[in-house]
């Protein structure tokens, strides 16, 4: 993406981005509360419209149009804090959903992918119930799968453990480490220090809705350069 800018009304959420993600790379972003993050990451498959500059994801320019906003969608996958399962579909339907309106599949084949995703990420046994029946880690687990049954190339998640009591939190971390290591393209906002250190081949600070640093998980953390990354770790750290 390149100079993407989004207002809100009159309010510059993003203020001219620049990122080049590449096949296979895990990306980090984080930063304070309103930096932008959630925009960013809603911008790219077009969950927002951004206002200015281009996006462009596998090929697609993401314009707004409705056939990108379509592609686009099928590029990603997408996590989302608060899970947004379907409260009136059990977890099996939950994940059959988008590929039965989506992908020309049997209802047996789309049935034997959902489970074969939702046993990767280790709640197969839980197919039959409602989320509300589910731990919420059981539940962003299920949310992961889902948005796996459509095979998407690259996945982006928004905070998908700050919902999260602390003891479920590495059951997450740990299928998105599955992920990574399995080469998925991956953009997180995250504030799992642990999670970027361990994964991501880069980090990235945002700021009022500016990238203001982008470096390597390592020099990063150690070496931030600029002052409002360094008072911004020494706050979470
Ligand atoms: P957080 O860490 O709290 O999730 P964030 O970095 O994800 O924050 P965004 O949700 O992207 O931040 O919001 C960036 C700014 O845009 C904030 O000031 C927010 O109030 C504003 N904003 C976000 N969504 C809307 C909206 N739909 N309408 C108006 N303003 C919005
Ligand atoms: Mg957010």
């Amino acid at each position: 993406m390149s100079g993407v800018e989004k207002f809100y009304g009159t309010f510059k959420a993003l203020a001219g981005i620049d990122l080049t993600v590449h096949r296979g790379e895990k990306i980090v972003v984080c930063g304070p509360s309103g930096s932008g993050k959630s925009t960013l990451i809603r911008c790219i498959n077009s969950l927002e419209p951004h206002d200015a500059g281009s996006i462009v994801v596998n090929g697609i320019n993401v314009d707004g149009s409705a056939s990108a906003t379509r592609d686009v969608r099928l590029e990603c996958g997408m996590v989302f804090q608060h899970f947004n399962l379907f409260p009136h579909l059990t977890v099996l339907e939950n994940c059959m959903l988008a590929p039965r309106l989506n992908r020309a599949l049997s209802k047996k084949v789309n049935e034997t992918l959902a489970r074969r995703f939702l046993a990767h990420v280790q709640v197969e046994e839980h197919a039959h119930k409602y989320p509300s029946q589910l731990s919420g880690g059981q539940q962003q687990r299920v949310a992961i799968a889902r948005a796996l049954c459509m095979e998407p190339p690259i996945m982006l998640f928004d905070e998908p453990t700050s919902a999260l009591d602390p003891e479920v939190i590495n059951e997450v971390l740990g299928v998105m480490e599955m992920l990574a290591a399995e080469g998925m393209t991956m953009v997180c906002v995250t504030h799992e220090m642990g999670f970027a250190r361990r994964v991501a081949n880069r980090c990235v600070f945002m700021d009022k809705g500016e990238i203001v640093e982008v470096n390597t998980a390592d020099a990063f953390f150690d070496t931030p350069s600029s002052p409002r990354l360094q008072s911004f770790l020494s706050r979470i750290l």
